[in-house]
């Protein structure tokens, strides 16, 4: 990728310069050098695309399941030979290390193959002889034009929380991506082209708020996936329902650790480590704040500031890096502020991650690790997202005051908990009002196989993102009843 690279839409199997002049610089931001510019493609550009799929559908509906998945089995094997050079892509793009953006496009692939049992997954149920001679039976049918719409984050993967199982489904697709992050969809594309999908199943789009909104208005496009912040969430998921469209919205989150006395104290530490730090910080299921129970406020706060101090922060083309930069300068100024707010409000700086130098990458956006205690549960760094690598720690007496305060937060995403006793487990997992739990895990990402299973504001709608929840998400329950006497 160079800075001459121009970013195109992809529309009708066809690639396309947009007409936009509004264009926005897509930056390393590891070096703050421009990898290339992104265009804003107006409606115009969003209608070409849905009519697209729109005239793709009936004959991509008709195709059988079994002839749909064909291309998917091509697309893994793909993404299999080429999943280095997407993940030096999102690594350029996204800031995060290699092994995180191969670890990124592993979950892809496994989408891929999960959707790959379509033909089983989407079948219906039947009953003979409801009553004498008559049989009634369910069958799934696609929505038809479905879109997502994604954050930066996750440059490769999201996508692929929906993508494979709408297209094996029989629907036709728009992808929207992070403006911030455009290229790596290039990439992906090229091999969407390279699998011989029909014209019109797959379609790409470049673009920021006007793209979404033309997306959000379109009356072909019938169900919407989106991915990104909480506030973002809340919009698009009233403005596409007003439209009349499927619409489920995934949001942020604040992601709490539970640390019990009886917990194996370097496995937590390291564990904590990779959550909190992992992807620097800007996962939606990263720790940022640790409820260190009883008498593990002995041992936890001096271990995870020492493994804060020794994260290796750098480049992550550089294989012995550990930690990449946040997003944007912007992003980083911004947590830069959150940790002096919680500073000034009282929290005890055990490590402060600010205003690095990291020889070679003076231009970068970096932080290093940042490790706050005694926060006050209700403060900005105990209840808002941060989205980098900070994180805040709590001393409670009993693993009830926890859970009561993890109850009390208003997102949803995840809660992990670390003992060696199955009973404080089993408490935790059944009270915890939080929708993927941990326990001895420090990022309890949902498999291909699972729902990724948000909840209060950090997601919503009904269905969830990958497996069961994506084919329901994408098919629409047809009931017959019938009598041939
Ligand atoms: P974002 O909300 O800023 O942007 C997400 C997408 O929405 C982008 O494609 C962007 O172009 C579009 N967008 C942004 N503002 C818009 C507006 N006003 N109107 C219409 N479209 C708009 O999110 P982000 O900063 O790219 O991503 C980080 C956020 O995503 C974090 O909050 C993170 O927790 C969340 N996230 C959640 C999950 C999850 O599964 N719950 C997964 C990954 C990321």
């Amino acid at each position: 990728m160079n800075q001459q690279t121009p970013i195109l839409n992809y529309i009708n199997n066809t690639w396309h310069q947009s007409e936009t002049s509004e264009l926005l610089d897509v930056t390393n931001p590891a070096t703050g050098k421009v990898l290339s510019q992104v265009p804003l493609s107006p409606a115009d550009e969003v209608n070409q695309a849905a009519s697209a799929a729109s005239n793709a559908f009936d004959t991509w509906r008709r195709t059988p399941p079994v002839q749909r998945v064909q291309y998917l089995f091509k697309l893994k094997n793909l993404l299999e030979d080429n999943i280095d050079d997407i993940a030096q892509t999102i690594t350029m793009e996204c800031g995060k290390t290699l092994a995180e953006a191969k670890g990124e496009m592993r979950r892809a692939i496994e989408n891929v193959e999960v959707a790959c049992g379509i033909p089983t997954m989407m079948q219906g149920t039947n009953l003979e002889d409801i009553a004498a001679g008559i049989d009634e039976f369910m069958v799934r049918q696609p929505v038809g034009v479905c879109a997502v719409i994604a954050p930066f984050n996750f440059p490769g993967m999201i996508t692929f929380w929906f993508l494979p199982y709408a297209i094996a489904c029989g629907n036709t697709y728009l992808v929207k991506p992070s403006e911030k992050v455009p290229l790596t969809m290039q990439k992906i594309f090229q091999i969407l082209e390279q699998t011989g999908l029909p014209e019109g199943v797959v379609n790409l789009v470049n673009g920021g708020q006007e793209t979404v909104n033309a997306i959000l208005e379109h009356p072909e496009i019938r169900a919407i996936s989106f991915v990104g912040s909480t506030t973002t969430a809340k919009a698009i998921y009233a403005k596409a329902a007003a439209h009349g469209k499927r619409v489920q919205c995934q949001g942020g989150a604040k992601n709490p650790l539970i640390v019990l006395p009886d917990a194996d104290p370097q496995f937590t530490v390291n564990a904590t480590a990779d959550s909190a730090f992992g992807c620097a910080g800007q996962r939606c299921l990263a720790a940022s704040l640790v409820f260190a129970v009883g008498g593990a406020r002995n041992w936890f706060p001096k271990s995870i500031s020492e493994t804060a101090t020794n994260r290796v922060v750098g480049n992550g083309l550089d294989d012995s890096v550990q930690m990449g930069p946040v997003i944007t300068d912007e992003s980083r100024k911004r947590i830069e502020g959150v940790i002096q707010t919680g500073i000034d409000a009282g929290a005890r700086v055990l490590v402060d991650g600010r205003y690095p130098s990291i020889p070679g990458c003076e231009n970068g956006n970096f932080i290093r690790p940042t490790v706050l205690s005694d926060i006050d549960p209700q403060g900005e760094i105990a209840t808002t997202e941060i989205f980098g690598p900070v994180l805040g720690l709590i001393h409670v007496e009993t693993i009830d005051d926890a859970i009561s305060l993890i109850n009390s937060g208003s997102y949803g995403n995840m809660a992990c908990l670390f003992t060696s006793s199955g009973a404080s487990a089993r408490k935790f997992r059944y009270e915890a009002q939080i929708g993927n739990i941990g326990i001895n895990i420090g990022v309890a990402a949902p498999m291909a196989f699972f729902p990724f299973s948000g909840w209060k504001d950090s997601f919503f709608g009904d269905l969830h993102g990958q497996s069961w929840d994506a084919v329901d998400f994408f098919t629409q329950k047809k009931v017959v009843v019938e009598r041939w006497s």
